[in-house]
């Protein structure tokens, strides 16, 4: 069998070539595919799944580029997680490639592994120092934690401090500054507990139980979610031709919707809905903050030209890091292909990708007001990085879409 998909489509539906599903669900990435998948299976729910991009796998979408190197169009994509259900799910729709990701931080022109481990202080501290260094820090806190940078920073322990204000300067400081366009206070901490220093030798990015890469890639890995005969997938549409709310006589900007149009027709089958909800709501309170990032590919006639999958770049250049994929994928080609990563602000230009949501309570709240307009509405549901507005990796939203998935069957 092959997945149901069609592109551009509003027309088809409006014409009704397409019929009725008993679910509609907007967005192909992890957490649109699987409650489609699940629902279409375990329930036996015709899904209409609707995707604005022209193809699916949301910002985990790879495909082989001009010199055959597979790359990941929106970003480095890693799969590594705790859960054993995500992970035997998963295993469903793909094999895996045995692939550990290692990062190092390009400090002064030296290579050094991060997150900040022992290995990190000996390469960067004198012999005498990082003994010294590395001796506190385990009796401090034991081996194999891993310490937020700002716990560190906070400690009296002079050395300790030192240890900190080195990391915060050479590792975290000019990352999270280009990153976010902000100084490290002004980010969430849920953000900045995300770098961690590592008390241990583990020079692996993630520590998790399961780790790799789907054999054939994610694409791959998505057609096989896809793949069901309950489910069509209709590319390069965008919901909002589609989809309707309606408020049923309550007024105000903040009346919240009473009925969702299909079609232009009442539709009472479930809405899953995995985009961003201001625009959902064409930013009728304004755009909810993010960032964005600009990707910049190279193919150069060299095996490889990083040590390892991804180089950040911590106190100089323009951009955040550089991935090279052929670590990432294993390929054994004469050539390379490498991603430069440029953040930048986001402004909902035509074009421009949500990719993080500025995680502050100003912005929680105003995410909150969206949220409300839809409070009334039993069979929507929001699921997903966009819709909930939070950093999600791809195993959480895995996880989130199963138990939706649970709930709803
Ligand atoms: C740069 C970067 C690197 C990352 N690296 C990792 C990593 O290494 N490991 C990891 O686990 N996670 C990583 N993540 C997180 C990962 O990308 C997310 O967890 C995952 O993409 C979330 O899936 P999703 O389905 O919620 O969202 P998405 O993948 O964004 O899918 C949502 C889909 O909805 C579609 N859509 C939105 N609005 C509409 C509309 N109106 N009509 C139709 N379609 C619509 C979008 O086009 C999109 O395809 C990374 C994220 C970023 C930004």
């Amino acid at each position: 069998m092959s997945i149901k998909l069609i592109t551009e489509t509003e027309h088809l539906v409006r014409d009704k070539m397409i019929p009725v599903p008993d679910v509609v669900i907007v967005g192909a990435g992890f957490a649109g595919s699987v409650v489609a998948r699940e629902l279409a299976q375990r329930a036996d729910k015709t899904v209409l799944v609707i995707e604005k991009r022209r193809h699916i796998g949301g910002n985990a979408y790879d495909h082989l580029d001009a010199a055959g190197v597979l790359v990941h169009d929106y970003g480095p994509h890693i799969f590594h997680t705790e859960s054993q259900r995500v992970f035997e799910y998963l295993s469903r729709y793909t094999s895996w490639r045995d692939y550990q990701h290692q990062v190092v931080a390009n400090i002064h022109g030296r290579y050094i592994p991060v997150p900040f481990n022992l290995n990190s202080i000996e390469l960067s501290f004198d012999h005498y120092k990082a003994q010294q260094l590395v001796t506190r820090l385990i009796e401090t806190y034991g081996e194999g934690r891993k310490v937020p940078i700002i716990e560190l920073r906070d400690q009296a322990d002079p050395l300790l401090t030192e240890l900190a204000d080195y990391v915060y300067e050479n590792v975290f400081l000019g990352y999270t500054k280009k990153q976010w366009g902000v100084t490290p206070e002004e980010v969430d901490p849920s953000v900045t507990a995300r770098v961690p220093v590592l008390v241990g030798r583990d020079n692996r990015y993630f520590q998790d139980t399961w780790q790799g890469m789907p054999l054939n890639g994610y694409t791959a890995l998505f057609e096989a979610l896809l793949d069901h005969h309950n489910i069509t997938v209709c590319t390069g549409t965008d919901a909002r031709q589609l989809l309707r709310f309606e408020t049923n006589g309550k007024t105000g900007e903040d009346g919240p919707f009473t009925n969702i149009l299909f079609n232009d027709k009442p539709f009472n089958g479930e809405v899953i809905y995995t985009g961003a909800l201001d625009q959902l709501c064409e930013h009728r309170f304004g755009i909810l903050p993010y960032r964005s990032l600009d990707f910049e590919f190279k193919t150069l006639p060299v095996k490889h030209i990083l040590p390892c999958g991804t180089v950040n770049y911590t106190v100089s250049e323009e951009y955040t890091r550089i991935t090279e994929f052929t670590w990432l994928t294993g390929q054994d080609l004469d050539v390379t292909t490498i991603m430069e990563e440029y953040p930048c602000g986001y402004e909902a230009l035509p074009g421009q990708i949500p990719y993080y949501a500025i995680i502050n309570e100003e912005n929680n709240r105003h995410y909150q007001r969206y949220l409300a307009l839809f409070s009334e509405l039993a069979n929507f549901h929001v699921v997903g990085r966009l819709a909930e507005y939070r950093y999600y990796n791809m195993d959480h939203i895995v996880k989130r879409a199963l138990e939706l998935a649970d709930e709803l069957c």
